[in-house]
């Protein structure tokens, strides 16, 4: 995905949870990220704020939001329902631009953080000019689609991506109880062997718990 893409699905969830470290707790206040361009993608507080004085003390911050109705539905006492959406995270490293370096810029994307800045003088922008994270689509009950979930990650700035899902280890017997079990419908199975898509994967570990092998790895091993 491209800074724009990622700023996009950001962008149409709106509000987001924006995670610091103070200390040694974390913290979390709802923000929203209000630019990007090819250096990162933007976001304001003020100085005054707690929010900046751990953004300057650990340079990183960690943002989460959910595009979709936020209302589990209870169906029955077994089952509950959640609307098909997506949630976006990311993490990463920050850093604080002044208003002089945006206005330099010349981009009319940043004219809110300058306008902004005359409205409310202890306001202060950083960007995150370094990061990772993922889209987690999802539709359980397959309303639109024939698969639960998709899922993208992506980084920039010089961060790597883990691909996600579990992993199909050469030590399996091709008994196909993995397939069989998995209702993300994650396995498939090519000419010789059983491999998991870790793109629909939601590593919930039931294929992992059924394997008679143990061929089946997740991140935690
Ligand atoms: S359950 Fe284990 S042994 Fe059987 S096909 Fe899946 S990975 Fe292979
Ligand atoms: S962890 Fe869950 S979703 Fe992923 S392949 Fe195994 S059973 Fe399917």
């Amino acid at each position: 995905m491209t800074i724009k893409e990622i700023y996009e699905a950001f962008d149409k969830i709106g509000s987001c949870t924006f995670a610091t470290i103070n200390g040694t707790y974390p913290e979390t206040r709802i923000a929203h990220f209000l630019a990007y361009d090819e250096e990162g993608i933007y976001f304001s507080t003020m100085f005054t704020k707690p929010f900046y004085k751990q953004l300057i003390e650990t340079k990183k911050v960690a943002v989460c939001g959910l595009c979709a109705e936020t209302k589990v539905t209870e169906i029955d006492e077994e089952n509950i329902y959640f609307e098909p959406g997506y949630f976006a995270r990311i993490n990463g490293d920050v850093k604080e631009v002044s208003i002089d370096e945006l206005k330099a810029k010349d981009n009319p994307i940043f004219k809110y953080f300058i306008a902004d800045k005359e409205r409310y003088p202890a306001m202060v922008a950083f960007v995150l000019y370094r990061a990772r994270g993922e889209i987690f689509d999802y539709d359980f009950e397959m309303e639109n689609r024939e698969n639960k979930v998709e899922r993208v990650r992506f980084s920039y700035g010089g961060f790597s991506v883990e691909p996600a899902g579990l992993s199909i280890t050469d030590k399996c017997i091709n008994c196909g109880q993995c397939f069989n079990i998995c209702s993300f419908k994650a396995i498939y199975k090519d000419d010789t062997k059983y491999s998991i898509n870790g793109t629909r994967c939601d590593e919930c570990g039931d294929c992992y718990l059924k394997c008679p092998v143990k061929a089946i790895i997740h991140k935690g091993e």
